[in-house]
């Protein structure tokens, strides 16, 4: 029998769960509630092992089989967003402005849902460590989880986490070897000029002109210096700069953000900032400081452990539902960071039609949480399997 109908009798109780957590969510490093309720699931199923509070708010669950030490880590992240819901159903969130608009707490259910059954069955030989992550929306929850020591306490030889996706029917999964979501940074330019009466420029050095100048130069970037054949997204959002009219400002401030799939593109994007920056507002006499920040580095699979899980999406599902090429993502996901200490592979799943993630009427598909769930749960009887052949 397929996994995902194994996983079939938990469905009302991972629809329950998801419920429970969607209608009560937490921010970054506070999810108390969703952590403390993820903990207490899992010695409830029997867990050999539950620990709280690595990484401030994440939980990791250990459960082990047989005498093997290879171990697999399976990752779900448990945080909400600052957005005020507009869904009117019976489990919408009752902490006003912050809602699960991510679909986490789907993640969250499909863990608990793969826990539940393997805690149960145990049919793998190994260690798997399950870990709910706090904070992935920004807040660098992987990193506080990965500075927390969790591959060193928590050692693994392989890594898999997912993300459902809108627009991707239920049922339907996609996963791909290599890049599959760009890594993303912040920047911030200040440029310090003299401030002068308006109508007296050449007494000043104009901020706001210099200003103007690198917003504009700063798009030659991807254009010129990033090869054709690599992606890369240079947006200016922010430029503030001067309060009167008739005042030459002496300073301004531009921001914006980075988009690239490789460590390589976003550290020549950051040096190319750093010479077009400095050496244009040289040029009006001007000085500029480029403050860059790497949030999230680049989600990269590896090879084989992608292929491994196409595999075993193929089975559950047929191989004619897995797309082993969907295009690239240019939003970013922290989980990247997990994957640069530990191969492994992170796996869209299909939520089926309705609004984006980070939309107010986003709405996670509890028909999709079996997929998931038993996705994880496929890993770890196949990875770990008890003939030894996977
Ligand atoms: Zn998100
Ligand atoms: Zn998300």
């Amino acid at each position: 029998m397929a996994t995902v109908e194994l996983l079939a009798p938990l469905h009302a109780e991972m629809t329950a769960w998801r419920q429970d957590i969607h209608a009560h969510p937490e921010l970054g490093f506070q999810e108390h509630r969703t952590a403390g309720l993820v903990a207490a699931k899992l010695e409830a199923f029997g867990f050999d092992e539950v620990h709280r509070g690595v990484g401030r708010t994440g939980v990791v669950g250990v459960l082990r089989a047989g005498r093997n030490t290879r171990a697999i880590g399976l990752r779900a992240d448990m945080d909400a967003l600052p957005i005020l819901e507009v869904n009117r159903f019976g489990h919408c969130s009752v902490n006003q402005g912050v809602m699960h608009a991510c679909g986490h707490d789907g993640h969250t259910a499909m863990l608990l849902g793969a826990a539940r059954y393997l805690a149960a069955t145990r049919r793998f030989d190994g260690v798997v460590n399950f870990i709910f992550q706090p904070a992935e929306e920004g807040l660098g929850g992987a990193k506080a989880m990965i500075d927390d020591g969790l591959f060193e306490r928590f050692p693994c030889q392989a890594i898999f986490g997912m993300h459902n996706r809108p627009s991707l029917e239920v049922g339907r999964f996609a996963v791909r070897a290599g890049p599959m979501m760009a890594g993303g940074a912040f920047f911030d330019i200040r440029v310090a000029g003299k401030g002068a009466h308006g109508a007296r420029p050449e007494t000043g050095v104009d901020a706001a002109l210099a200003a103007a100048q690198i917003a504009v130069s700063l798009q030659s970037i991807v254009a010129r210096n990033v090869a054709p054949v690599d992606t890369a997204v240079l947006s200016v959002t922010r430029i503030h700069g001067g309060d009167a009219y008739n005042v030459i400002p002496q300073s301004a401030e531009l921001g914006g953000t980075v988009r690239a799939f490789s460590r390589e593109v976003m550290q020549l994007v950051e040096a190319s900032m750093r010479r077009v920056a400095e050496n244009t507002a040289a040029a009006f006499g001007a000085t500029a400081e480029v403050d860059f920040r790497a949030l999230f580095a680049p989600t990269v699979n590896d090879a084989a452990e992608a292929d491994f899980a196409a595999r075993i999406c193929s089975e559950l599902v047929g191989a004619d539902k897995v797309d082993r090429n969907p295009p690239l993502v240019m939003a970013s996901e922290d989980f990247s960071f997990m994957m640069e200490r530990v191969p492994g592979a992170y796996i869209h799943v299909g939520n089926g039609d309705g609004a984006m993630p980070h939309n107010p009427r986003y709405a996670f598909n509890d028909e999709a949480i079996p997929y998931g769930a038993a996705l994880y749960a496929r890993v770890v009887e196949r990875g770990l399997s008890r003939d030894g052949k996977g």
